[in-house]
Parts: C-alpha cells; structure tokens; sequence
C-alpha cells in the first residue's frame, strides 16, 4: 500500500464519476483497449480548437503559426518522453497499427528479401503480425517465433534457434496486453543487432506505465499509441533511429510528404514530413503532448509501483476463486521483474463473454475475448479470455470489487448449486 497513488487524482477524470446502470458506478478496468483522459487534456484539445486551431506547416498566418508551434512541441515533448536524440525521429501517426504498417511498408519493402527471416513473439497483438505477413506475402520471407514457456516467458537462452544471420528483422511487444508479461527490451534489441537484424518494440502497453528511453533501449524502432496513456485517439507516434528513416523511402504520399513534385515525379521532404503525409491529427498530437505532460509529473515509476500493488492484489483474490486459471507470470514481489498491471483469466465457467456481461450489470469494465492475440489463444488452448487492466486511477477496493463479483458469477454457475445455471439477471 506505500505505492498506492492517492485516489483524489480521480477527480482528474471527468468520465469515471458516473453511475453506468442505476446505482452502480462505473469500475473501469479496460485500461489495456484504451484508457480514460484527464481533465488537463481534455482542455488541451479544447484550447486548440477554441483558439489556436488551423493547419500546420502551411499558412503565414498567426494562427496557422500558433498551431504550428503547439504541434511540433508536443514532437519535442515526445522526444523527452522517449529520450529520443533528434525530434525528427518522433513521427505522428494514427496509432500503433498505423506506426507498423509505415515501417512494414517502407523499411520492409526496400529491405526485405525472399528467404530473410521475420522474428516475431507467440505473444504479439495482430497488429504486430500482419503486417509481418503481409510483408512475408509480398517478399517470400519467412516468420519465424521465440521460443516461451508455458507460463508466457519468453526464452532468451533458446533465442540462437531463431536468431540467425538469416533474421532481417525482430519485432516485438515490450509488454503483453494478454498476459502481462514484461519482456527484456534490451537485451532483445542488442540480441538483434549483434546479428544484424532491425528492432520493432511495440510500446502500446509499455509506454502508458513503464518509463520509456529509446536510446537505452537499443532498438531502431518503436511505437505506441495516444489513447492508451491518457491522450486521445486518432494519434500515435512511430520513433526511428535517424539513420534509418533517412534512408527510407515515403510510405503514405500526398501533401507536406514532398520536397517538389513534377508532372510525373517527385523528391520527398526531410524527416519528420517525409513520413507525416497530408493533415496530420494536430489537435491529437497537442492533446497527446498533454497527456505526457501529465503523466511525467506523477511519474511512471510510481505509476508502475501502483498497478503492481494492484495486480499482486487482484492476482491473490482471484486465484482463491475456483475453477480459475491465471494467464501469464505470476507478480512475485514489488520488485518483480516481468509483471505488468493487467490480469488475464478463463473460468471453467461460465464462458469470457458470459462473464463480461455479468460484471457489467455491476459497473465493471472488463474485455473479454482474445484481446487481438489469437494464435497466443491457441497455442494456450482456449477460445477467449476476461481481461482486467489498471491504470493510476483504478483502486484497491475496485479490485476487491473485481474480486467479489468474479467470485458470485462463477459461484451462479456451479453445475449441482440450488441456483439455475445459466441464470444471468444478475
Ligand atoms: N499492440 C499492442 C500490444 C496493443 O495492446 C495494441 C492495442 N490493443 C496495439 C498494438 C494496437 O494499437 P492501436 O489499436 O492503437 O493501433
């Protein structure tokens, strides 16, 4: 509990002080889909489109000039939440997807070849495979897989059987949106290298909660999206070592993309426009820039601190429940290395979805599912999964709320209670 933030920063939400059924107020525990915006961003986005909206890059006018200086801070504010070198490593994009397929598109295109090898993780979220696939499909490269264990660990020692001179490319998740496991960026990235192979970390479920530091890291890219961190959706950010976005070609062509353009051909811009073709999401990126801003003075270390409290709490409640299975590592200790806030869950019944529903009518917000990671799905042996993800709001008695109701739904489903099965009018 001497990590736990202090709950008044609810106040912060405007979203979640609301009842979602009578007398029931909202549990908010969907974090991992996307997350809930503060006050502070929600103002942000406001002061834009009230006083200093209009195009970037274009008009010499005072306002095209405002909005232009309040977008490429918010480039500037990433960069420091990155710790990127240059702030035109800091592309704009539409979100994770969008970051992936950029690279996947315009890296993959010029440098991927048939027989080069792809290597991915069994844990990744479809938008961190096809892509890859696709890409595959199009090169006559080949996916490859680390090896994990059962309990969703990826196996660094077994890594010399993927990771060959024939590996173009690793990419992978910095933190599981399904199990919630943490994995070894760095030594991933350096692992990549010492081969000679490009590095994709996808950070959607990283950067909202762990500290971010792309030098450190290793990698060569990395991406995220706003909506999970507090900021608005509609944005995202694809970061690139110099080096390599300057040798890359445009992916996306159209307007501010370009140097000059000629009856039949054009030379494109220098970084960032190169890769920010057309209107960029102004408005997103300000407000995105905001939400970094609010996250960094409460600091992400004590925000990861906090959803560790929380999940160790969750995970222990839960496990009592019977006929329950928990995905992924177990959190062993405030100082557990690979454990991120979320936990991810089967009953022996009811069914992920039946679940849902019934947790609903109690105010709590759960995902059920396969959370976009099918072939994790698969290879765990099950159709759908409940996922509760935290985030610095949530709190220990919504937890023990999770806990309680979880507790009567499957208790409402026992095969031989004097209770009907299958009753939902919880
Ligand atoms: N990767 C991971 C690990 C995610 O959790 C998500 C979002 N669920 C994505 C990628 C895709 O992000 P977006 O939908 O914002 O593009």
């Amino acid at each position: 509990t001497d990590f736990l933030l202090d709950a008044s920063l609810r106040d912060d939400f405007p979203l979640l002080a609301q009842d979602v059924h009578p007398g029931q107020p909202l549990v908010f525990l969907d974090n991992a889909a996307s997350s809930q915006r503060p006050r502070q961003v929600i103002d942000a986005i406001v002061h834009c489109y009230e006083h200093d909206y209009a195009n970037v890059h274009r008009g010499i006018h005072v306002l095209s000039e405002r909005s232009t200086d309040a977008y490429e801070l918010a480039r500037r504010k990433t960069q420091a939440f990155l710790a990127a070198e240059h702030a035109h490593e800091v592309i704009f994009t539409a979100g994770t997807t969008a970051g992936i397929n950029t690279v996947a598109r315009s890296w993959g295109d010029a440098n991927v070849h048939a027989g080069d090898e792809l290597l991915l993780t069994p844990m990744e979220h479809h938008s961190n495979l096809v892509p890859w696939f696709q890409l595959a499909e199009r090169t006559g490269a080949v996916i490859r897989h680390m090896p994990m264990s059962d309990d969703g660990v990826l196996q660094l020692d077994r890594l010399d059987e993927v990771l060959t001179e024939r590996t173009k490319l690793v990419a992978f998740t910095a933190v599981s949106n399904t199990l919630g496991t943490i994995n070894p960026v760095e030594a991933l990235c350096r692992r990549a290298r010492a081969v000679g192979a490009v590095s994709l970390v996808d950070a959607a479920q990283s950067a909202p909660h762990l500290t971010t530091n792309v030098q450190q890291m290793g990698c060569d890219f990395l991406v995220f999206s706003g909506h999970k961190l507090c900021g608005p959706s509609g944005v995202g950010v694809l970061y690139g070592r110099e080096t390599l976005l300057e040798t890359m070609p445009p992916f996306l062509g159209g307007g501010s993309m370009i140097n000059r353009v000629y009856d039949d051909r054009f030379t494109p811009a220098d970084l960032p426009a190169k890769f920010e073709a057309g209107t960029p999401p102004i408005a997103g990126a300000i407000g995105l820039g905001a939400a970094l801003d609010y996250l960094t003075a409460i600091g992400l270390e004590r925000i990861a601190a906090h959803e560790h409290t929380l999940v160790e709490r969750a995970w222990s409640g839960l496990s009592q429940i019977a006929g329950i299975r928990l995905l992924g590592p177990a959190p062993g200790g405030s100082d557990d290395p690979c454990r991120a806030g979320l936990v991810s869950f089967v009953l022996d019944r009811p069914h992920a979805h039946d679940i849902a529903q019934l947790l609903d009518r109690r105010g709590i917000a759960v995902r059920a599912g396969h959370h976009c990671t099918q072939p994790l799905h698969d290879r765990m042996g099950i159709a759908a999964s409940t996922r509760a993800s935290f985030y610095l709001y949530n709190t220990p008695a919504e937890v023990d709320l999770l806990i309680a109701a979880l507790g009567e739904v499957r208790e409402r489903f026992r095969p031989t209670g004097r209770r009907r099965r299958g009753r939902i009018d919880a």
